[in-house]
């Protein structure tokens, strides 16, 4: 039986746009990429990837060169200002695991996700190429694209065009209208900084949240060679000069040691708004969302791409379904509906809760004030208890194959 479509085009070489491309490939299906950029993002962004990711990253043959080249980290810690240990979960209990959480940074995720895309014969990458409109008929979906640096214009169609475009997507701004993505911003801004300083010798673990009324963050290693990302909020928002200037006495009040910038190595910082939104729906006709493109979380914990990577892996399934003949294109109306259902009810609010909890009411009584606290002591000795927590984790997942006929 002649496949259920031709071919898919993906706006965007981000993580989401380039591993949906891998798996496509791979299966048999061609796909074209196409980027704005002359290259990949290296901003200081996705560091930890939870074990639904890695699932998926897994299922595109990159999970075992991300574990060599990453970490898997062992506890995470929520401590309090001078560093007293609060509570914390340690995933050392899940070993060789190859779904254990795994960090890496996001620009060597992307080198990592090219490099085996570009071994795929069925999967174009189009860099230096803007997509400036979009549209569809009965028969085909299109995208309008603008070479960088000829400023040539050109048409491409495809059967289904995903917008994996990121957090400022030309793809859901023309399906819904520049504003229409619903949700808020965040008062705190976070500034994101890569760092090398030796806070294990503090006694730190991989990851920590340092909670406190003015000076929280988050420490978290991500690198093998020992470079920690510390996010930070700052309220009111300040301008980048102003931050800046600030770095030097806000690392020096924040870490243990109080070093100055000659005793740390600084080697990146940006600043971030945060965000908690959902696009209206995740299918329009031929047109799909994912990832951030479909929804923004703020970063604490680690949940943006991993519940992005999560949408990727359900839409193969989907589109892979309709290749084959197995599914008609309804199952993309699953896939919009079940995603965003798991947005709303799974990753907004427990990325909510983890940055509330950043700055909690009464510090000193957290114990005794905060729930979840309360269970991760609990699950400190309880062995069943801790690989529960991590497990659920999964609950984000969804097997979209249960639609195929
Ligand atoms: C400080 C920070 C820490 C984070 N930490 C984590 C973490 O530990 N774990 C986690 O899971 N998530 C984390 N996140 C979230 C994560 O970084 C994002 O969810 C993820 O990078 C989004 O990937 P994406 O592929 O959807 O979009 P992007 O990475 O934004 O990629 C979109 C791509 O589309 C391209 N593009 C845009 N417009 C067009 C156009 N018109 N034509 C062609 N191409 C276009 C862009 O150039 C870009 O390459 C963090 C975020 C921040 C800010």
């Amino acid at each position: 039986m002649a496949p259920g479509f031709k071919k898919v085009i993906i706006v965007g070489a981000g993580p989401a746009g380039q591993l949906l491309g891998l798996l496509l490939a791979k299966y048999g299906i061609p796909t074209t990429i196409v980027e704005q950029s002359t290259d990949l993002d290296a901003n200081p962004r996705a560091t930890h990837y939870g074990p639904p990711a890695m699932k998926i990253l897994n299922l595109a043959g990159v999970g075992e060169d991300l574990r060599t080249r990453g970490f898997a980290p062992d506890t995470v810690a929520w401590r309090q200002r001078d560093g007293t240990f609060i509570t914390g979960i340690s995933h050392g209990i899940l070993k060789d695991d190859p779904e254990r959480i795994t960090a890496l940074p996001l620009n060597q995720l992307g080198k990592l996700l090219l490099e085996h895309g570009k071994k795929q014969p069925l999967l174009e990458y189009l860099f230096n190429h803007r997509v400036t409109a979009i549209g569809q008929d009965e028969l085909q979906a299109w995208v309008d694209v603008e070479h960088a640096e000829t400023k040539e214009t050109s048409r491409m169609t495809a059967d289904y065009i995903v917008g994996c475009d990121g957090a400022n997507s030309i793809v859901r701004r023309s399906l819904f209208g520049d504003w229409e993505f619903p949700g808020k911003t965040w008062d705190e801004q976070v500034i994101a900084t890569n760092v090398y300083y030796d806070f294990a010798k503090y006694g730190y673990s991989d990851a920590n949240f340092i909670v406190g009324p003015e000076h929280w963050h988050m420490a978290s290693k991500i690198t093998k060679d020992g470079m920690w990302r510390v996010s930070y909020g700052q309220l009111p928002a300040l301008k980048l000069e102003e931050v800046t200037e600030q770095l030097p006495e806000k690392f020096r009040t924040m870490f243990p040691g109080h070093p100055g910038p000659d005793q740390y190595k600084l080697v990146s910082m940006s600043p971030y708004r945060i965000h908690q939104r959902l696009a209206k729906q995740m299918r329009v006709g031929r047109f799909l969302l994912a990832a951030d493109a479909a929804h923004l979380c703020n970063p604490f914990g680690g949940l943006g791409l991993t519940g992005g990577i999560v949408d990727v892996g359900g839409l193969y399934e989907c589109l892979v379904g309709i290749y084959d003949n197995k599914a008609d294109s309804d199952i993309l109306d699953v896939y919009s509906r079940v995603r965003r259902e798991k947005y709303q009810q799974i990753i907004d609010p427990m990325s909510s809760d983890n940055l509330k909890r950043m700055f909690p009411a009464d510090p000193d009584n957290v114990m005794e004030t905060d729930e979840f606290f309360k269970v991760c002591k609990k699950a400190e000795t309880d062995t069943e208890l801790r690989l529960k927590m991590i497990k659920d984790s999964h609950n984000m997942s969804y097997d979209f194959t249960q639609h195929y006929r």
